[in-house]
């Protein structure tokens, strides 16, 4: 098992990643739970994961009681985030009772905003079991429920007091799923240190078949890529923003299919593909840059070009990013590998030039 401390301003927090971290209770989970939990997740997660956690607790002295959501990205709203707080109501939580957040980055955004809010701010733990979830959005603090209007619209910057990564939960995600997860590892690669990248080309099929020693690696490296940048950045005033590299066209192929067509990694990693050739475009990037991140995204069996729209659809969905700033687009592009940029003066000329091959 591996341990990597979290140092935000408002608050320091370990995240236990390996496939025995449910082996060690004592350390991983009895310092940070109360003597009372509310276990919440959803009816996919729940039958197969809910009975381990239950003994663990179990043989911890926590008593503990459950919330089960209805599946999926269309619940993540202030009628499931309701019935959260209903459930918590009912069995009288207290402020100090421990929200256990178990499943995706769905449950992870959902609880942690009803443990922000709940009396004012209740303790909570995540449990993360995608792949997206351990490496993304676990780490951190975002908060978020959707609002009709806009995603993530409404939420909270709340960290955790441990995350639990059990890297054996994701053998069950389906591989969809595993491979949207991936790109946003490819996302860290692109952005870090050049050795990550070319470990990654290198490890790409042992990590798509989950081997043990890979896959922790990843997850620890990814985390510690996030937790660093958290630590500098903790409320998205500056260089946090580069985690969002290929997320603003990652957000309006997902607007114009519809969510839930494309997964958000799918969308993303053709968003990155969009990226680079804006980044070549500007001079920064070569056209073999770009090719050796399709090569990549391809092994992991991920989206590389995006569906055609015209430019003016693209333009419409990206102006309603929520990276929009005073009216201007602001765009991740990479000077080189590891040297990620905010662009805030792109125009439509560079745009429609690197749009131009999936324009339609
Ligand atoms: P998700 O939570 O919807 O999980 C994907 C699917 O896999 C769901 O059906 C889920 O029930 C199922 N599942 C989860 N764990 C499983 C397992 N071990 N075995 C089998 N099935 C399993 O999606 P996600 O990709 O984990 O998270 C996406 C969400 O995360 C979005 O709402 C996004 O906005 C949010 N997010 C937040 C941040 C942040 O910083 N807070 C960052 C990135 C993404
Ligand atoms: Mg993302």
């Amino acid at each position: 098992m591996r341990t990597l401390n979290v140092n935000t301003p408002s608050h320091a927090y370990p995240i236990f990643i390996g496939h025995n971290v449910y082996q060690q209770p004592q350390q991983t989970l009895a310092p940070y739970i109360g003597k009372r939990a509310a276990i919440i997740s959803n009816e996919t997660v729940a039958p197969l994961y809910l009975p381990r956690l239950q003994a663990v607790l179990d043989a911890l002295g926590c008593a503990y009681f459950s919330i089960i959501l209805p599946d999926g990205e269309a619940h993540k709203n202030s009628q499931t985030l309701n019935m959260i707080y209903d459930g918590l109501m009912q069995h009288r939580a207290e402020r100090n009772t421990t929200l256990i957040a178990l499943g995706g980055g769905v449950i992870g955004d959902m609880v942690g905003f009803a443990a922000a809010t709940y009396q004012r701010g209740a303790p909570f733990v995540q449990i993360p079991t995608t792949l997206l979830s351990q490496v993304d959005s676990s780490v951190g603090g975002k908060t978020a429920i959707n609002h009709p209007l806009g995603k993530n619209m409404i939420g909270a910057f709340y960290q955790p007091q441990a995350v639990l990564a059990d890297l054996g939960s994701l053998q069950t995600l389906p591989a969809r799923e595993f491979s949207a997860g991936m790109a946003e590892v490819i996302k860290y690669a692109l952005l870090g240190d050049a050795d990550f990248l070319t470990w990654l080309e290198n490890n790409m099929a042992a990590l798509m078949a989950q081997q043990p020693d890979v896959l922790a690696q990843a997850v620890y490296h990814c985390c510690q890529m996030k937790a660093d940048i958290v630590a500098q950045d903790e409320k998205e005033h500056g260089i946090r923003a580069h985690l969002n590299l290929g997320h603003t066209f990652g957000h309006a192929i997902e607007a114009e299919m519809g969510y839930g067509q494309w997964l958000h990694g799918e969308a993303v990693a053709a968003g990155m593909v969009l990226a680079c050739r804006l980044s070549e475009t500007l001079g920064y990037l070569k056209a073999a840059d770009t090719e050796r991140v399709i090569a990549l995204l391809q092994a992991a069996n991920l989206p590389v070009a995006p569906p055609r729209m015209p430019l003016d659809k693209w333009l419409a969905h990206m102006q309603h990013d929520k990276k929009v700033q005073d009216g201007q687009m602001r765009f991740v592009v990479l000077r080189a590998f590891g040297l990620a940029d905010i662009a805030g003066q792109i125009n439509t000329t560079q745009l429609q030039h690197a749009l131009q091959p999936y324009l339609a």
